[in-house]
Parts: structure tokens; C-alpha cells; sequence
């Protein structure tokens, strides 16, 4: 990873570092992880849209833009939220935000159940499936609390539907 101002980012315990501005991003905000591609684009200076923030005051999520200012410091950035990067894009290009029940697209509507037949469905895997991908999950329970293997992906209509592999 690079800089904007061309040094090297250098991971230390608890930041990434940049060797020659000393700019630092925390890898944890708000109780919330950043990905790698997303410390990648805050040295960039941009401003990235994120959800899974938890509040200090009130321990609800919540979400917004997130940039490195002049200081040097993480801050919100709801000015820019539109502009945004989102890394986890849907795969129309809108922004996969999180409901209580579910991960959805802000613009075409499609969405994910967090739970699923007994299985969480993790942000990640929700991504994947939003972005159009086909999601093997090994350990849903039927209803007669009988683990199964099927594909979790999403309809034309933007519903999230299981399909079971063909066994060979
Ligand atoms: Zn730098
Ligand atoms: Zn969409």
C-alpha cells in the first residue's frame, strides 16, 4: 500500500502508518474494523462511505463518511457522502447499507437476510451475494433442525433465494 504522498504504509499493531507524512489510520473506528482496501483509499485522501459504526453514547450502529483530515485524524464526512467510496458496492453500483433484519441496496432495493434457516449471513457474504455471486453455505438448518448445503445468491426480482448444488 502507498500514500498519497508516495511513502510506504507500514502496519503496526493497532494503525497503519505512513513512513514518510506519519499520517495514521486506526484499524478500528468506532468499534468498527476497516478493510484493507478501505485504509488504502483513506491515505488516498478519499472520503469512504462506511456502515457498522457503533456509537459511544448510545452503542446503536449507525453510518457515514469517513475521511482522514489535515490533523491527521479519522473524521465523519456527511458532507461528502454521496461521493463517497463505497467498497461494498451492490452490483448496480448502489450502496449496500444495513437494516436490522437485513444488508440491502440503497438504489435497486435487493437485500439479504442476516439470518437465513439458522445461519448467519455475515456482511461479507452478503456483499458477495448483492454483487451478484453465487455463495455456497454448508451449514443451514431446515426447520427439522437438519444441517443442509445449498447456494445462497439473489433473483432477478432482488430477493435472496437458496438453489442446492448438483451433486456429482
Ligand atoms: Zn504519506
Ligand atoms: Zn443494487
Amino acid at each position: 500500500m502507498e500514500c498519497k504522498c508516495g511513502s510506504e504504509i507500514i502496519e503496526k499493531e493497532n494503525f497503519y502508518e505512513c513512513s514518510g507524512c506519519k499520517k495514521k489510520v486506526w484499524k478500528e473506528f468506532f468499534g468498527r474494523k476497516f478493510k484493507e482496501s478501505e485504509i488504502d483509499y483513506l491515505f488516498q485522501g478519499l472520503t469512504i462511505y462506511v456502515d457498522g459504526l457503533v456509537s459511544r453514547k448510545s452503542g446503536k450502529k449507525f453510518s457515514s463518511g469517513v475521511k482522514l483530515n489535515e490533523k491527521l485524524e479519522l473524521i465523519f464526512d456527511e458532507d461528502k457522502i454521496k461521493e463517497a467510496i463505497n467498497v461494498d458496492k451492490c452490483k448496480c453500483g448502489g450502496i449496500i447499507r444495513e437494516s436490522q433484519k437485513t444488508y440491502f441496496c440503497s438504489s435497486c432495493k435487493a437485500f439479504v437476510y442476516k439470518k437465513m434457516y439458522s445461519k448467519t449471513i455475515t456482511r461479507d457474504i452478503a456483499v458477495y451475494v448483492l454483487q451478484g455471486d453465487k455463495v455456497p453455505i454448508k451449514d443451514f438448518k431446515s426447520k427439522a433442525g437438519k444441517t443442509f448445503e445449498a447456494i445462497l445468491f439473489i433473483d432477478e426480482e432482488g430477493k435472496p433465494k437458496i438453489e442446492f448444488p448438483v451433486r456429482g
